[in-house]
């Protein structure tokens, strides 16, 4: 992150121990924090500011004040306490009182206060013992006035630290830094556009980063520098949603198709045993609309009727489509996928559906299969786990134009899978894929197909600009007819029993349920254990009389696709599962989630498997068995309780978990921000965003002079790159 940027001139390219003040000593400790030059020294900014422009006297300190303390210590001692702890107890005084500073097993602290009798000044927690003020673990560092002026009466910067690295050190280079080298910073962004936006320089930005003059300017320094790392996110993302914009795809007679009239299929160069070669002659079909509504066990809803016609519209025109639908779990995505996809077959093209786990993949198989057979429609499953010999068959099919869908995992982005004629590519669950499958998929073919990419996560607003700010976005924001919210009950653990014999009373009116084993994260295999041990148990004793079924993640892909056949079928009334069938499983007789150890589980998952029931017309229950462990837990807990909308639940995601966690790129960097917080600054990357579309559209691909130091930003930061590591 602390790369030093090119675009700045030589003069922050200098090394740190050219700085005044500095030299080769401090020099060593700042390249411990890897920071080798001025550029570094610069961008290594504060984490948070320290207030000591008032100093309370010691003696006002009451218990629990977060406070900063000015003393001198009068006394040190290092005991050992019990095996292995070592206990430092600083004692400091003002002209008011004393106070203890206390750390355990810090032998590195207790080094720099040996023969030290000057003044600390010490920021934490206040405790009051038994008969003196205490402070444990303070941040704290040792004041030489004469030498640091910086280190008073300001807001002093607090800099992230490694061991063996000092304030002080980080303070001095960073004063020096912005001493003699701030003409050295060259904005990237064009004055006019600072203007536009109300923002600051630059150069001025860093200083009051590091030496803030008041909260408010230092606020309005943050502001600049969260602008700016937002509008590289964003410029990143608009260029390529421009790029993808210009290119020439396919355009699919939708209109004709919608109007029943006859349509001649492509010509290709396909072999002749392929469906769309032999004769061309046109095909005369019902009117699109009407095929749907036969197709369809339901009428779509308005929200899903929207959706469609969205999509018709960008496969209607002949830039490839790159379209995100966002709609909460149980909303209807497949359906909406299924319409695009008819309409690309009844164009003559093929279709793929990803999906990212093969029992999701051979759940949208077999729904796909009754929806698409009637019609004539071939569809093809792709999964990692099929023999050598079907996997073999299933490629020549699509590669020859025998499958008119092609429904798999990851498995179809494989580098030997090729399509004859593919024209549209589904992503389901997009949460779960990278960026980079995204392209690879739409690699597929030489013919540039639409891409519809699907998630059911619901994530906030926020984060969806963030992953998928190249994307057009259409949001299912109606949940079918007739569905009931699901009850969602929290128990805990000693009320098992009442849950099973509750539990037991809906099997006998005809349900069915799930239990889901606690998320162990050892090991799959302890997973898969806890599954097999509470299925033997359940199976044994509280439901001996019913058919109990068990599935999880170690059976092989036939074993788990016939338990979850049995179970569609009703061959089963209870599933003891893993997480396994977290994303996207679908039986709507099944109206009974039973979560144990729900305290384990992250909200989004939460969300997810409860997503599992309130399929049906039944009244639909989720009980989510835990103690709250910790405050998160109970917090995670109450939220399901109360509330089923998924966006409500993923902006409560986002507070608990952080970004990064949620969209699964940890070490992506991407959502890593130096300054912006996704939380805190949404407001911000808005306007970031609204900034990048209006640049990208008045200066096409950031042609011009005011823009070279942008583009060379992007170029630097590879945000590009960034986005592709994505999970
Ligand atoms: P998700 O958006 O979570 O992928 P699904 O596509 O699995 O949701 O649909 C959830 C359930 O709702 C399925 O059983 C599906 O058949 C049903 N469904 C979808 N659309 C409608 C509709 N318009 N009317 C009634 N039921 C619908
Ligand atoms: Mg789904």
């Amino acid at each position: 992150m602390s790369e030093p940027s090119r675009s700045f001139s030589r003069g922050l390219q200098t090394e740190v121990q050219y700085l005044k003040g500095v030299g080769p000593r401090l020099a060593e400790s700042l390249r411990k924090l890897g920071l080798r030059t001025v550029g570094d020294v610069l961008w290594h900014l504060p984490r948070r500011y320290d207030d000591r422009r008032n100093i309370p006297p010691i003696r006002s300190l009451r218990d629990g004040d977060l406070a900063t303390v000015r003393g001198r210590v009068v006394d040190m001692v290092s005991k050992p306490l019990r095996k292995g702890m070592v206990l430092l107890k600083v004692a400091i005084e003002d002209e008011t009182g004393g106070i203890d500073l206390t750390w355990f097993n810090q032998p590195w602290h207790a080094r720099r206060f040996t023969g030290y009798r000057g003044e600390v000044i010490a920021f934490g927690t206040v405790k009051e013992g038994s008969h003196k003020l205490e402070m444990s673990s303070p941040d704290f560092e040792l004041l030489d006035e004469q030498d640091d002026p910086d280190s008073f009466a300001a807001l002093v910067p607090v800099y992230p630290l490694t061991e063996g690295t000092y304030q002080k050190v980080v303070r001095k280079a960073a004063r020096s830094a912005v001493d003699h080298y701030l003409q050295s910073v060259e904005d990237p962004l064009p004055e006019a556009l600072l203007r536009e936006h109300q923002l600051e320089p630059l150069g001025w930005s860093l200083a009051q980063m590091h030496f803030p003059e008041s909260e408010e300017l230092q606020q309005r320094a943050r502001r600049r520098l969260v602008f700016e790392e937002f509008l590289y996110l964003q410029l990143t993302l608009a260029l390529r949603r421009a790029e993808v914009a210009q290119e020439i795809g396919i355009a699919f007679p939708i209109q004709a198709l919608e109007r029943g009239e006859p349509i001649t299929p492509p010509l290709g160069d396909e072999p002749t045993d392929s469906l769309f070669a032999g004769p061309t002659q046109a095909v005369v079909r019902p009117p699109l609309w009407d095929e749907i509504r036969s197709m369809l066990p339901f009428e779509l809803t308005r929200a899903q009727d929207r959706v469609v016609r969205e999509i018709f519209a960008d496969m209607q025109s002949v830039h490839p489509m790159n379209r995100l639908v966002q709609g909460d779990v149980g909303s209807g995505k497949t359906a909406v996928a299924a319409c695009a996809i008819l309409a690309a077959v009844r164009s003559g093209y093929q279709a793929a559906l990803m999906a990212p786990t093969e029992i999701l993949a051979e759940q949208h198989l077999a729904s796909l299969r009754r929806l698409f057979e009637p019609l004539g429609i071939r569809v093809a499953p792709m999964l990692g786990k099929q023999r050598s010999t079907e996997k073999a068959r299933a490629k020549t099919h699509a590669k020859i134009g025998l499958a008119h869908v092609v429904v798999g995992t990851h498995a179809l982005v494989q580098q030997d899978v090729e399509f004859a004629r593919l024209g549209l590519a589904v992503i389901d669950e997009q949460h779960r894929f990278g960026v980079l499958q995204r392209a690879a998929l739409r690699a597929k073919s030489a013919t540039n197909p639409d891409v519809l990419v699907m998630t059911a996560t619901p994530i906030p607003r926020t984060l969806t600009m963030t992953l998928y700010g190249d994307l057009d976005l259409s949001v299912i924001d109606e949940m079918p007819a007739g569905r009931r919210p699901v009850k969602t009950h929290w128990k805990l653990p000693h009320d098992r029993g009442s849950v099973y014999t509750g539990l037991d009373r809906l099997l006998e009116e005809g349900r069915q349920a799930y239990v889901v084993c606690p998320v162990i994260m050892e090991s799959e295999k302890m997973q898969t254990q806890a599954a097999v041990d509470l299925f033997d148990a359940l199976k044994n004793t509280h439901f001996a009389h019913r058919r109990v079924g068990l599935l999880h993640g170690q059976m092989k892909a036939p074993e788990k696709e016939a338990v979850m056949e049995q179970f569609r079928a009703h061959e089963i009334d209870l599933l003891v599962s893993t997480t396994v069938i977290e994303v996207g499983v679908d039986v709507p007789n099944a109206s009974v989630m039973v979560i144990e150890d729900a305290n384990r589980f992250g909200l989004s998952q939460l969300h997810q498997l409860r997503g599992r029931v309130g399929r049906g017309a039944h009244q639909s229950y989720c009980i989510l068995i835990g103690q709250a462990t910790t405050d998160d837990a109970r917090e995670r807990l109450s939220i399901m309780t109360q509330t089923s909308d998924g966006f409500r639940i993923a902006e409560a995601d986002l507070e608990l978990r952080g970004p990064g966690e949620i969209a699964g790129t940890r070490q992506s960097g991407q959502l890593d921000f130096r300054v912006a917080d996704l939380i805190q600054d949404g407001a911000m990357l808005e306007e970031a965003r609204q900034a990048a579309m209006a640049i990208v559209q008045a200066h096409p691909h950031l042609m011009g002079e005011e823009w070279q130091l942008v583009r060379e930003k992007l170029r630097e930061q590879r945000i590009e790159e960034a986005l592709i590591t994505v999970s």
